[in-house]
């Protein structure tokens, strides 16, 4: 008998979750409805932070978080490679302009060096960026504290792209606490670490902030009489304020991640105790493990090694071949973002940005997620030994 494939990362739905989404199929209200800021309490609630606002997807989020800091043409904004293209996408959205800092090789977070020597020459050069996106790698935050007072020093704002991150802790906080982050996003596409379909949801201490991106996520309108301009023509009316866009998350969604967040912290629990004996398991096997951030409980949502060539005599895409065949459905995050070609034609190229070129050439993420049983997981570990000699 074939043994089952194995993905690298997949959703966790349960009959209260498919009870919750058809209570909304049965409601009056499939969008714009009471699940939608039952959600964002919730989401808000778990980061201890005031304000939420759901979207369609992050990539949505990070595009209105942007707008609500003013960013637009001639402005600059500043991630790392090692991320997805979403990251940097939402900065050309804006018509500004895009650069990169270059990652820690061992966090694969950005790297606090490459970033403050860049704004320095940047503020030499009186061309400093206007947002940085850090991104919190595999779940595992960035040291927020030290972008933080870099931002301060600086003058820049922050948007923290915690896709992958829900869930986890920085200095004993809730990623998303908007304690060192001016909004933090995250995505509930159903690989990450909750999952509402497709979605995204953008946190912020900054009611303006707020009130702003919830008004760009619904066409730039407001129903609120006070920010209305001339003559109001009765209770039917509405305003446009701004160019917005149709960003917002239905409430199908909506009761699937709220659903969904009643178990967080079991997916978080299981992430970890899994991640803990991918440490164990593999510890001399030659595979260069996630290095862990003391400051940080990562949300774990990669597992991601550095492939060991020497040791098995395979390439890092031999390797991926192999394991394919093998039913186990290893993935590589991130082909850099500066290496895609729509990026190389805006002047970006190899040898950049060496730290997150020379991560990627190695990078496998093995499966992680909420149900992978121990079996399963010992059966990816026999296949990496396998692969290594062992
Ligand atoms: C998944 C992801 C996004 C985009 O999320 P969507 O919800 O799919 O739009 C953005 N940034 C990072 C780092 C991601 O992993």
């Amino acid at each position: 008998m074939p043994e089952s494939i194995i993905q690298y990362a997949r959703q966790d739905i349960s009959a209260a979750d498919i009870e919750a989404v058809v209570g909304v199929l049965n409601s009056d209200m499939l969008t714009q409805g009471p699940a939608v800021p039952a959600f964002e309490k919730a989401v808000a609630d778990h980061c201890s932070a005031p304000y939420a606002v759901a979207t369609n997807s992050a990539t949505s989020a990070l595009h209105i978080a942007c707008m609500a800091l003013d960013l637009g043409p001639g402005d600059l904004l500043w991630t790392v490679p090692n991320t997805f293209v979403a990251s940097a996408n939402c900065a050309r959205y804006c018509g500004a302009d895009v650069d990169f800092v270059d990652i820690h090789p061992h966090t694969r977070n950005i790297s606090l060096q490459a970033l403050r020597s860049k704004l320095e020459e940047a503020s030499r050069k009186g061309r400093l960026p206007k947002i940085v996106v850090p991104v919190a790698f595999a779940g595992q935050s960035c040291p927020m504290a030290e972008i933080g007072a870099l931002a301060d020093e600086f003058g820049f704002r922050i948007i923290e792209d915690a896709a992958h991150a829900i869930g986890g802790r920085y200095h004993g906080q809730p990623i998303g606490s908007g304690e060192w982050a001016d909004i933090t996003i995250f995505s509930f596409h159903p690989v990450k670490i909750i999952t509402t379909g497709e979605g995204g949801m953008a946190v912020t201490r900054n009611s303006q902030l707020a009130k702003r991106m919830a008004r760009l996520r619904s066409h730039g309108i407001t129903r609120d009489a006070d920010l209305m301009e001339g003559e109001i023509d009765g209770p039917w009316h509405y305003q446009m304020l701004d160019l917005g866009w149709n960003y917002r998350m239905t409430d199908i969604q909506a009761a699937l991640g709220l659903s969904q967040m009643q178990r967080i912290n079991e997916f978080i629990a299981h992430r970890t105790m899994l991640a803990d004996r991918y440490d164990t398991l593999l510890v001399d096997s030659g595979l260069t493990l996630p290095q862990r951030d003391l400051d940080c409980a990562s949300a774990w949502h990669l597992y991601t090694v550095g492939w060991n060539e020497e040791r098995s005599g395979l390439s890092r895409a031999e390797a991926y071949g192999r394991l394919h065949d093998a039913g186990i459905i290893v993935n590589v995050h991130y082909i850099p973002v500066h290496l895609q070609p729509y990026y190389r034609r805006l002047g970006f190229g190899p040898g950049q940005y060496p730290n997150a070129e020379a991560y990627y050439a190695r990078a496998l993420s093995i499966p992680l997620y909420a149900t992978l049983s121990l079996a399963q997981q010992d059966r990816v570990v026999s296949e990496l030994r396998k692969l290594l000699g062992q």
